[in-house]
């Protein structure tokens, strides 16, 4: 009998592939190891480990595997197991969701360069015999790779071989493929120990007299260590005694200092207290109280607490009980960049237990959070982190809150796997038997109506802390006001006079529009005509700031025309505006006052973001324009009045959830309003002031507006109450992407009768060249969802087995949102 393993190998395929292994090779595999294989003509690829078996594949003849690549696995069971659910539960291939969850250095693809440390002087006798072999290779080729090691060696596991070589510090690798994982290293210094004894030291303070500086750095680190009795960093150092580094390393050049190395986590947190939690008040402790009830009979509850309310103060002491349990934590947040306040927050009271696993940090960093959750490290007890989190190995999940539930953030659009957070994390917990928490002041109708069925608990908050009212929403009406000419630019009086007002009492403002740039639509007042994409089907958007205009879809710029490109006329005028215009009015209007923009565009970079929400923290702006971003879940004490310039364009918005989703964010964004002790006021600007939503919205009536808009979801057969797959194709050519959908739909209405909706264009029918046709696929919730997509799947090979339709690209999107 001979063995064989089945790999995930890191890209869409439909089933796992599988290699020859030796029988030595399949006693010591486990799933979650990491192998290399060969792949196609003559790519090397990184797999995972899936299963090892006995059975050869019929299709194809086995290759062998190239290498192993771990000692032990690095993907756990249940992350195997769960990968495998949203697999098949999203429609994608195990190996897309594999690309999805680890991080990029541990799936690595071309070849490591070993070769000789000229340097080192090593007698033979450290070596052990395969590491001699290497070392004697190594002096008639000036380089090796692995594949050589391997055949020089004559085994697949070399890897620990090379490690210790590279300890031994007798070859180095130039192009580490195995870990690109560099850990960080931080400098240190000490007094070289020739200068331990008083008297040396003496004699060298004498020697330096002359030296002025010099002697000063000497001193300087005396007094550190006997302070500390700590190694002392060169940064230290260079801080406490006013030293040039230059001085350091003249230092260090005459031996005087030494300089060493100590690796350290490239996140740190340089807090080392920790606060008690705070006190609850008698509205959370019954809360509290209410959810552990809960908890004793369901896995998911929601949280409904008004914004303020104090939610996060429960996540807290719900966290410290599983903490001492002894279990893992994860929390949840729709957009890592968010994390900021968040993670001193939890950091006040968990110290160095947290870890954060952000999209934006480095391939290194992310290998490092890994490791410590999968070896259950002190240093990852409470795992804060974007969706994307939801993948990483944990060992004994307690307990996941997911924050803020309702965002669409938490669903993954592009590439695959498209999955929900939310849902998969609900999954996740339940097989490690954790509980999920879900919580939000704008329950998403999907999650509430969960909870209302009795499948979630419910427990609501609607107090807020300290009693702070609830602010004041005051719709103001433009036609109105444009009619009676009391616009100022896009402001109108009431905007104006509110805004005086909160700020020379010293508070804060937040102005939200929803869209970025100045303008985006430029257009001929001669002739109608107006600049669009060339790739796509979308005006471009006009961005002052660079005299630019650029398209929101594919990042196609060029400079601002000064005539028209129709007429030849220079009658150019923007319609619409964003959040530059906004900016611009705003220090037109209130010259004396700092004005700040948070955007797509002023928030790039790994910490644009932090950087702004400091300077509002700390009162350097006073107001604050911005777009969504400022929605979610900040906590900004001095923010007073905040006002939406202009809610139409979110309520016209064409998807059938415009009308929940403009709620939640009016909601959320009128929640960084009077958070303290003040109550704060909101201004919604808008043609239509008597619009069901913004009524609700300024009434604070979350439960008319669920109630009102379940009632057409389920007229109109969306979800909750249908469950929704949406397919897109796209292709570059008009008529073959018309051809394909056509006889997509056409097999799927076969099936599913009336619940096919389409095909259609999208609102934004090209992008990038490219047109897309959707096809929407509504099930009724007694329709069997595996079974349904069984059939879909069906449809799917029969349409890729055409020769015309191969080059179309088909993209499903199970639970679209
Ligand atoms: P939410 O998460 O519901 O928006 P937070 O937890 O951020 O609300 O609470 C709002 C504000 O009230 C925060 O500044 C928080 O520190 C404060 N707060 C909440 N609960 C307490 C408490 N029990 N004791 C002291 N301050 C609290
Ligand atoms: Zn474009």
């Amino acid at each position: 009998m001979t063995d064989f393993v089945d790999v995930i190998l890191p890209i869409p395929l439909q089933k796992a592939f599988t290699y020859y292994i030796t029988e030595a090779e399949a006693t010591f595999l486990k799933p979650g190891m990491r192998v290399a294989v060969p792949f196609g003509k003559s790519k090397i690829y990184t797999a995972l480990v899936y299963k090892t078996h006995k059975t050869p594949p019929t299709a194809y003849e086995a290759k062998t595997i190239h290498q192993i690549l771990d000692e032990k696995p690095l993907v756990t069971e249940q992350q195997l197991q769960h990968w495998q659910w949203i697999s098949s539960y999203y429609m994608c291939s195990l190996g897309e969701v594999m690309r999805a969850a680890m991080p990029n250095a541990f799936i690595l693809e071309s070849e490591t360069i070993i070769s000789r440390n000229e340097t080192a002087e090593i007698s033979d006798s450290e070596l052990k015999d395969d590491e001699f072999l290497i070392y004697e290779a190594l002096h008639h080729q000036s380089s090796l790779k692995i594949d050589d090691v391997i055949s020089i060696l004559d085994r697949k596991r070399v890897l620990p071989i090379i490690n210790s070589l590279v300890e031994k510090g007798v070859v180095q690798l130039q192009e580490e493929i195995y870990q690109k994982y560099t850990p960080k290293l931080v400098r240190y210094v000490r007094l070289h120990s020739t200068f331990k004894s008083e008297v040396k030291l003496q004699e060298l303070l004498e020697d330096l007299s002359r030296a002025k500086k010099q002697r000063e750095v000497v001193l300087s680190l005396f007094q550190l260590e006997v302070r500390s009795k700590k190694p002392i960093k060169v940064s230290d150092l260079a801080t406490h005694s006013g030293a040039s580094s230059a001085i350091i390393k003249a230092l260090i050049d005459k031996d005087i200092l030494e300089e060493y190395h100590i690796q350290i986590d490239r996140v740190s947190f340089d807090e080392e207290t920790t606060d008690d939690s705070k006190e609850l008040n008698e509205f959370q402790t019954k809360a509290l109280s209410e959810i552990k009830l809960q908890f004793s009979e369901k896995s998911v509850l929601l949280l409904h607490g008004v914004t303020s309310s104090g939610k996060t103060e429960l996540y807290i002491k719900l966290i410290e009980e599983q903490l001492a349990t002894g279990k893992q934590v994860l929390y949840l947040l729709p957009e890592i960049a968010l994390t900021t306040q968040l993670v001193s927050r939890l950091q006040n009271y968990f110290g160095e237990k947290v870890a954060v696993f952000h999209s934006r940090y480095s391939g290194n960093e992310r290998v490092e959070a890994w490791n410590n959750i999968l070896n259950s490290s002190e240093k990852a007890q409470i795992i804060i982190g974007a969706r994307s989190a939801l993948l990483l190995p944990f060992q004994n999940l307690g307990f996941i809150i997911v924050d803020e539930e309702h965002e669409q953030s938490y669903k993954q659009f592009d590439p695959a796997p498209r999955y929900h957070a939310r849902d998969a994390a609900i999954v996740l917990a339940n097989m490690f038997g954790a509980k999920t928490l879900l919580g939000t002041a704008t329950p998403s109708l999907e999650t509430y109506y969960n909870a209302s069925e009795g499948k979630y608990g419910l427990v609501e908050l609607s107090q807020r802390y300290n009693d702070v009212l609830m602010p004041d929403i005051e719709l103001v009406d433009l036609a109105d006001k444009y009619k009676r000419k009391r616009m100022k630019g896009h402001f109108s009086d009431r905007l104006i006079e509110e805004m005086t007002e909160a700020l020379v009492e010293g508070f804060q403002v937040i102005l939200f529009q929803n869209r970025r740039g100045f303008s985006p639509i430029i257009e001929c007042t001669t002739c109608g005509h107006s600049p669009q994409c060339p790739n796509c089907d979308v005006s471009l958007t006009y961005h002052q700031y660079r005299d630019q205009l650029r398209c929101h879809y594919c990042g196609y710029n060029s400079a601002m025309l000064k005539s028209c490109q129709a007429c030849g006329n220079v009658t150019l005028d923007t319609k619409g505006f964003g959040t530059e215009q906004i900016e611009g009015e705003v220090k037109t209007l209130f010259p004396d006052n700092t004005v700040a923009r948070m955007d797509l565009d002023t928030t790039r970079g790994k910490y644009g973001f932090e950087k702004l929400i400091t300077r509002f923290e700390q009162k350097e702006i006073d107001i604050l324009v911005g777009t969504q971003m400022l929605t979610k879940g900040l906590d900004f004490r001095y923010v007073k009045l905040v006002g939406i310039l202009n809610a139409d364009n979110l309520l016209n918005f064409p998807d059938f959830r415009a009308h929940e989703r403009s709620y939640q964010l009016m909601a959320q964004v009128s929640g960084r309003a009077g958070r303290t002790d003040v109550r704060g006021k909101v201004l919604i600007q808008t043609y239509n002031p008597h619009h069901n939503i913004l009524q609700q919205v300024s009434t604070n009536s979350y439960y008319d507006m669920y109630k009102e808009q379940l009632n057409d979801r389920f007229n109109y057969k969306y979800p909750p109450i249908f469950r929704l797959i949406k397919i897109t194709l796209k292709h570059k050519d008009y008529n073959r992407v018309n051809l394909a959908a056509d006889w997509y739909a056409k097999s799927l209405r076969q099936l599913f009768k009336a619940h096919v909706l389409g095909p259609e264009f999208p609102p934004v029918s090209r992008i990038r060249n490219q047109y897309h046709k959707n096809i929407l696929i509504k099930i009724p919730q007694k329709q069997s969802l595996p079974k349904t997509k069984e059939a879909i799947s069906k449809i799917h090979n029969s349409f890729m087995s055409i020769k015309d339709f191969r080059s179309v690209r088909v993209v499903i999107n199970v639970d679209n949102y």
